[in-house]
């Protein structure tokens, strides 16, 4: 199934791709010239709403590793351990899991310090930067969502 991307799927592919400076992490090819072919992807799918802008959640991968990995959740999962770390990934499953509905001013403040963090990215790119630069999203959301689908808002 298609899930429709917004402007928070954007702007959060976007960081993910400046992230690695526009290389595969997987095959290691870069896409400076070709950003359409680099895309971003995600470990535990975007249904998932807890780890859906969670940034050891995606990757930045070319169609073709993307397509290989996508057919291989084994081999994905041993490439997210050792991009991230085992225990790294095991509490992203764990998030992913975990059923949240995000209110309209948690996806406005998610979507202005993902549009903070591209600006800070693109900077240190613009200065000269061509190493892998990390990013965050607001600790509330990258730590995990604690409150569950049906609280009280
Ligand atoms: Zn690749």
């Amino acid at each position: 199934m298609a899930l429709k991307r917004d402007k928070h799927d954007a702007v959060f592919s976007e960081l993910v791709r400046e992230r690695t400076n526009w290389q595969c992490d997987y095959c290691g090819n870069y896409f400076h010239h070709d950003h359409g072919h680099l895309h971003c992807s995600h470990f535990k799918s975007r249904r998932h709403k807890a780890t859906r802008y969670h940034p050891f959640n995606a990757f930045a991968h070319c169609a073709g590793c993307h397509r290989k990995l996508g057919e291989d959740p084994y081999e994905f999962t041993m490439h997210a351990s050792i991009t991230y770390g085992e225990r790294v990934i095991d509490r992203v499953a764990h998030l992913a899991a975990v059923p949240v509905r995000l209110k309209s001013w948690q996806m406005d403040e998610i979507y202005q310090h993902m549009k903070t963090e591209l600006k800070r990215l693109r900077e240190l790119r613009a200065g000269g930067n061509i190493w892998r630069i990390e990013f965050t999203l607001p600790p509330w959301y990258q730590e995990g969502v604690t409150y569950r689908v049906g609280e009280a808002a």
